[in-house]
């Protein structure tokens, strides 16, 4: 096993209180590319779809792209083994909480279960005005969703840009990030604030910092201690066997 991974693991296994921070890259390997960068979401969508003002002059345009991306495309996407190991892991209780930038419910869907969306998530729709929810599942979007108590237009429970981070989601990855002793950065370049702080205020805090991407990223030569360059399903696979090892 390699050097690195050996350290990874010894750190998870002796550590009291891990937490996984997730990024786009996490979800790369289950067919979703992330936003920006060469193949990302907006080298073919126009990110105008997420920007609050124009989703409520244009509904019917902007609900074309939301629909297009977030419920056919990432509705298709499964779980991948970085999903599937970090649920394991969460069970053996070698991870504790999962603060998740991604809005595609692939960590639900993968069985964890202590999961904070900072971003909130796709999977319900919420009025703007009134703050219903429903199941985005159950809901027609072939037709514009409409709020039936207000009749609003709904939008996804994922924030828009320049939304604020969603209270709750907030509050619990902060209190994580002051209790964690370790933390798996997996697939994220750190550049999206202020979700990007939550490692470094981790690390303040005393963490050890893992870190889990192809390439580097803002965290790689500030906060990480143990950089595990590789696809998140490789060295997620990894790191898995290796604490079967050892147990
Ligand atoms: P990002 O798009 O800024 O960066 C993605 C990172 O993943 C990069 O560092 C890249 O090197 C890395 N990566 C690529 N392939 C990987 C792989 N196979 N394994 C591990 N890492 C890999 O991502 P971000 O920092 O999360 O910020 C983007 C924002 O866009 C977030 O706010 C997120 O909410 C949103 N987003 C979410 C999804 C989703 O829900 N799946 C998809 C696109 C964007």
């Amino acid at each position: 096993m390699d050097e690195n991974v050996q350290k990874a693991v010894d750190l998870i296994l002796y550590s009291e209180y891990t937490i996984a921070f997730t990024g786009a890259g996490i979800s790369v390997e289950s067919g979703i590319p992330p936003f920006r960068g060469e193949n990302g979401l907006w080298s073919k969508y126009d990110p105008n779809a997420l920007d609050l003002g124009n989703f409520h002059l244009n509904p019917v345009e902007a609900w074309k792209v939301i629909k297009e991306i977030f419920y056919d495309f990432f509705g298709e996407a499964k779980p991948n083994d970085a999903h599937l190991v970090l649920a394991e892991l969460e069970k053996q209780g070698l991870v504790k909480a999962i603060i998740t930038q991604n809005i595609d419910n692939l960590h639900y869907d993968a069985g964890s279960r202590e999961v904070y969306e900072f971003h909130g998530n796709s999977r319900m729709l919420v009025c703007p005005y009134c703050d219903k929810k429903v199941v985005a599942e159950e809901t027609d979007l072939n037709y514009i969703p409409l709020c039936d108590k207000c009749h609003a237009v709904l939008k996804p429970d994922f924030i828009f840009f320049g939304e604020g981070i969603p209270e709750e989601a907030y509050k619990k990855s902060v209190e994580a990030a002051q209790k964690a002793d370790l933390v798996i950065i997996i697939g994220s370049t750190g550049e999206v604030v202020p979700a990007a702080s939550i490692p470094p205020f981790a690390k303040q805090n005393g963490a050890k910092v893992i870190e889990i991407n192809p390439e580097e990223s803002s965290f790689t030569g500030s906060i990480t201690d143990i950089f595990l360059k590789g696809k998140a399903t490789e060295v997620m696979k990894e790191i898995l066997n290796g604490i079967k090892q050892k147990i």
